[in-house]
């Protein structure tokens, strides 16, 4: 543990320095300007540790590359159809839905995640 510290924090502060959700190879890229000799096992090893410990959030869409969130409380994403960015929503993270949700099922509701498709800004104008 004591011997990743070094290279988790320098993953961490680029997750946290940047809105743009990245792939791990992107985080990898900039995280090979403070740690030239770090190796991409070694940066998705640590993003894989991070998101099992709630660190970080893990975004997945089918037939996209996966993304990473240094922003680990719940919140809602956009996601451009078009040129794939993801997109912070400020809205309030609705905390009735999982209280419904688990009045109906009996299941145990930790958090639900909700994510809006449609085209970005940029993508609109072209
Ligand atoms: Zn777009
Ligand atoms: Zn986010």
């Amino acid at each position: 543990m004591m011997r990743n510290s070094k290279q988790r924090q320098a993953i961490l502060n680029v997750l946290k320095g940047t809105k743009s959700h990245p792939t791990a190879d992107w985080v990898y890229e900039q995280v090979r300007k403070e740690i030239p000799n770090i190796s991409l096992g070694t940066v998705y090893r640590n993003l894989r540790l991070m998101k099992e410990e709630g660190e970080i959030l893990y975004l997945e869409l089918r037939g996209r590359l996966n993304r990473f969130d240094g922003n680990n409380k719940n919140h809602y994403h956009f996601r451009c159809e078009l040129c794939g960015r993801v997109f912070d929503i400020d809205e309030p993270v609705d905390a009735e839905i999982d209280e419904r949700v688990a009045r109906r099922t009996d299941f145990e509701v930790h958090y639900h995640r909700l994510e809006f498709h449609g085209l970005c800004i940029d993508c609109q104008i072209k």
